[in-house]
């Protein structure tokens, strides 16, 4: 296993909650250093070109409306098979569906706004990395 970076995203119902601390004591905790993080607010064409892969579905227009409804709190998580570990550590996307102790059993509302976002594989953390981060803003 190779150290990896992914990008992780704070969802308005996260920020809203004031859970940002909490969220991020388990990244700690479980060993992903967070090496970059903003707080923004989204506007509308910002979260459509995150969500593009997203395009065709069916949730996309409620998504980015979603995504731009409060502050949102960008980061880039680094660490031992970063991509995966993040994911395992959300829990499944529906908080229903989430393992017992993941972000989105413990936190999550809803399908839509489960509190956190994480890249699924090598080639979307490097797009969305770089959406929101220059090289310089990244300090490992
Ligand atoms: P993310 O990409 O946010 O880490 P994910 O990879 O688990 O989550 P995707 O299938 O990529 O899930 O969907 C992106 C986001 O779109 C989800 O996190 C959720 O907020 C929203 N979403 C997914 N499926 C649905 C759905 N059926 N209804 C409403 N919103 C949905
Ligand atoms: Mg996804």
């Amino acid at each position: 296993m190779a150290e990896e970076r992914t990008l992780s995203i704070l969802k308005p119902d996260a920020t809203r909650r004031g859970l940002t601390g909490t969220i991020n004591a388990q990244f700690e905790e479980a060993g992903l250093r967070i090496i970059a993080q903003k707080r923004l607010r989204l506007t509308l064409k910002q979260a459509q070109g995150f969500y593009a892969v997203h395009a065709e579905r069916a949730f996309y227009d409620d998504l980015c409306a979603y995504m731009t409804s409060g502050p949102v709190v960008v980061q880039v998580l680094e660490g031992e098979d970063a991509i995966a570990k993040n994911r395992e550590i959300m829990g499944a996307t529906n908080p229903k569906n989430a393992a017992e102790g993941t972000i989105r059993a413990k936190h999550g509302e809803s399908v839509e706004a489960n509190s956190v976002h994480g890249s699924d594989a090598p080639e979307t953390a490097a797009f969305e990395i770089a959406y929101f981060f220059s090289a310089i803003e990244l300090v490992g």
